[in-house]
């Protein structure tokens, strides 16, 4: 089946008996039992709910993993897939990373006795010169957020196993609509399902997919004993979210197309990151492992007053953190996403006062244009 069949009618499952064709709700904690040491086949939600069901198995078919799980939110999907590792692992990732995912290997994972070193994941020497006895995972995000670096994932994949690491991969800004980590090597893909997938900026959701049956069963057994797991109402709507995924991303990526050329033509931007632009560093590497470039732009203006200036007048766009959805947001990384990552650390990689993160909806291109243009423009 291709990948918008899937998107629109999921899992092969059937739940129904009534010819319903909106998957039903379960909107149940607990399941009956038929009779002693008996069971339908679910017993507890937090262990198996059949809506959430639905939703893993749709996830898990796009991603063409074995299995996916769903989670309350991405960073509860993430701190789970920490859960595999022990007390004394290392762990090498993306020196650009979401700063929620940033905050819990620094301060929660490291606590736990994890420890993490940043490299420019692009760059395949500086993961080798990081790689040490103990390290047993790479994870990644690419684009990054929100310099929107890219990695190599099928080099990155052949060198983390021949040093026996997993390749983890938090697939976020580009779904599998765009790019299937497992199919060039990756061993666990992440998400925050809050963004894309969901796609409507109502809901928070995350998912870890994998195929390998062990890490898998591994995953499951964290899942179920943490607890974070994805609520029926909430299951749903990534259900119904995910049927027009298609259909979004790629009017997203239109509009983000022009306003990044658009972008590049204004006297108060200095440097528009895309990689959909042609001379993106990895424009090329991008249209190889990736049948699209995604909607995130983010941009340089000339100084922190102009920055301010644009998220005080745009009207249209919303000033607000998320990305994603259908509607376009504007975001200050330096003061909200990426907030608590020491400001030295910040600024060599880019992330300044006058750096600003657009995720670019599915409204009209000219009217997200003008509103920019009234944003930048004199009073
Ligand atoms: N990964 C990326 C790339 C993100 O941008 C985010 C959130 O912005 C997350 C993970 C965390 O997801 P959530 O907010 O759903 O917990």
């Amino acid at each position: 089946m291709e990948f918008n069949t899937i998107c629109v009618h999921g899992s092969s499952h059937s739940y129904d008996k009534t010819g319903s064709v909106s998957v039903p709700i379960f909107q149940t904690a607990t399941f009956a039992h038929p009779g002693v040491g008996q069971s339908t086949g679910y017993d507890y939600s937090r262990v198996q709910n059949p809506t959430r069901e639905y939703l893993e198995e749709t996830m898990a078919r796009l991603e063409q993993g074995k299995e996916a799980l769903a989670f309350s939110s991405g960073m509860a999907a993430i701190s789970a897939v920490m859960e595999l590792f022990f007390p004394g692992d290392h762990i090498i990732c993306s020196d650009d990373l979401y700063g929620g995912s940033h905050r819990l290997f620094h301060h929660i994972n490291a606590k736990n006795g994890l420890s993490f070193t940043s490299v420019n994941t692009s760059y395949l020497e500086q993961i080798e010169a990081a790689i040490r006895p103990e390290t047993k995972a790479l994870f990644v995000e690419t684009p990054t957020n929100p310099m929107m670096q890219v990695t190599d994932l099928r080099k990155t994949a052949e060198l983390a196993h021949a040093h026996g690491l997993w390749l983890i991969v938090d697939n976020t800004f580009l779904t599998p609509y765009l790019q299937r980590p497992l199919t060039l090597g990756a061993d666990i893909v992440v998400h925050s399902g809050t963004k894309y997938l969901g796609g409507h900026n109502d809901v928070l959701a995350g998912f870890a997919i994998a195929n390998d049956p062990q890490i898998c069963e591994r995953l499951r057994f964290v899942y179920k004993n943490t607890g974070a797991c994805l609520s029926p109402f909430d299951s749903w709507l990534l259900i119904r979210g995910i049927k027009t995924l298609p259909l979004r991303m790629d009017r997203q990526e239109q509009n983000a197309g022009k306003i990044a050329v658009w972008l590049t033509k204004q006297s108060k931007v200095r440097q528009v990151f895309y990689t959909g632009l042609t001379d993106h560093p990895h424009y090329a590497l991008s249209k190889q492992q990736a049948s699209g470039f995604g909607s995130m732009i983010s941009f340089e203006v000339d100084s922190r007053e102009t920055a301010e200036r644009i998220l005080n007048r745009v009207s249209l766009i919303h000033f607000a953190e998320s990305l994603g959805g259908v509607e376009t947001l504007i975001t200050y990384p330096m003061l909200q996403t990426h907030a608590e990552i020491p400001a030295e650390e910040r600024e060599a990689k880019g992330i300044t006062d006058k750096l600003l993160r657009l995720s670019v909806g599915i409204e009209d291109a000219a009217d997200l244009i003008a509103d920019l243009d009234y944003a930048l423009g004199q009073d």
